[in-house]
């Protein structure tokens, strides 16, 4: 065996002194994590699953921790009237919509179960998977992630984007991120703690969770068709998204322009040579129009390409150093308000 695979072996075989056994936690409080744009339809049928999956159980205390990410419809009224008669249901209000991966960082900072688990409240994340998950987290992981065994039911389109995207990522970026892994995951509270205190506040979360680590186990499910509504994300968010990944987590993009460059450079040294000697020994050749405009025209097209991935970088240098936060709390309801 060799080093590295031994390194691996112990990483996806638990530990068993760290195995938290039923005896030592005969309950653990389970942290469900809902971030919520608009999804007056969803709550109601949520709770109502995840109550019947999850919350009859003896061996778990539940917190639904829900995350209102600036609904304009009647999602924060549903939440507050559900939780008079529920004292399970905690809900953050942000001040206004700041997308997903603040919702679920908001939510992270104030979780206070032993484990937690963001889950999508449109119930495209099955709730019994959390069991599978406990189990593990039992045998001694610290994060469990759930992997999508189908995306059939996503647009083509997207699905070979999605594959795309995890290619590029996996091959230049500094932080291995698996492939159909989203958010919808056990987290133990230690690995809670490490996340909150990353500081940026670009936050893609699919890698900060995948940069801090910890012994990581997988379960499979099948994700199923949205209860309510209509996914938020549409083709030009997930761009934006996934440029937000690679350059989180890759400086690759603005270093590849120098090799880039060279070749090119190398490349028009040995041809500005070749022309010379021709010139020298065959005589002076009319040079087309045609080709000296192309090479201007695509070197002026790597150059912008250039200057874009900069700005990329720039733009994001900017925005981090600004020191914003990534959101904004505008209330905490407890359970006991009135
Ligand atoms: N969401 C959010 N803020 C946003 C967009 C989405 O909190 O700006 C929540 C949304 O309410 C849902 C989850 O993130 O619980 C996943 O969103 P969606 O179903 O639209 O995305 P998809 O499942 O298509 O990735
Ligand atoms: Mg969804």
């Amino acid at each position: 065996m060799t080093v590295q695979s031994q390194i691996t072996a112990s990483l996806v075989t638990p530990v068993p002194h760290l195995a938290r056994s039923s005896a030592a936690h005969p309950v653990v409080r389970l942290s469900l994590l809902v971030p919520c744009f608009n999804e007056q339809d969803a709550v109601e049928a949520f709770v109502a699953r995840v109550s019947e999956t999850l919350g009859a159980r003896g061996d778990i205390e539940l917190e639904l921790l829900f995350v209102n990410d600036g609904s304009t419809d009647a999602t924060l009224p549903k939440l507050l009237r559900m939780q008079v008669e529920d004292p399970r249901i905690r809900i953050i209000e942000l001040t206004r919509n700041f997308g997903k991966e603040a919702a679920l960082s908001a939510g992270l900072m104030e979780a206070r179960g032993d484990v937690v688990v963001p889950i999508d409240v449109d119930l495209q994340h099955p709730p019994e998977v959390v069991l599978d998950m406990l189990a593990k987290w039992r045998d001694g992981f610290d994060v469990v992630v759930a992997k999508r065994v189908n995306r059939d039911d996503d647009p083509l389109l997207r699905r070979i984007f999605t594959r795309w995207f995890y290619a590029i990522q996996n091959n230049v970026g500094e932080t291995h991120i698996p492939a159909d892994v989203g958010d919808f995951r056990l987290m133990d509270a230690q690995v809670v703690r490490a996340v909150n205190q990353l500081p940026e506040n670009r936050r893609f979360m699919k890698g900060l969770f995948a940069w801090v680590g910890f012994p990581t186990a997988v379960v499979e499910f099948e994700p199923h068709d949205r209860v309510a509504g209509q996914s938020r994300f549409n083709g030009y968010r997930l761009w934006n998204f996934a440029l937000e990944g690679l350059t989180s987590f890759s400086t690759a993009p603005l270093k590849i322009w120098t090799y880039i460059g060279l070749a090119m450079a190398v490349f028009a040294f040995l041809n500005g040579l070749y022309i010379l000697i021709r010139v020298m020994f065959v005589g002076i050749e009319s040079p087309g129009f045609a080709s000296i405009f192309t090479a201007v025209t695509f070197l002026g097209g790597l150059q912008l390409i250039g200057i874009g991935v900069l700005g990329e970088y720039v733009g994001r240098t900017y925005m981090e150093a600004k020191r914003r936060p990534a959101f904004l709390v505008r209330a905490v309801y407890e359970p006991d308000h009135d």
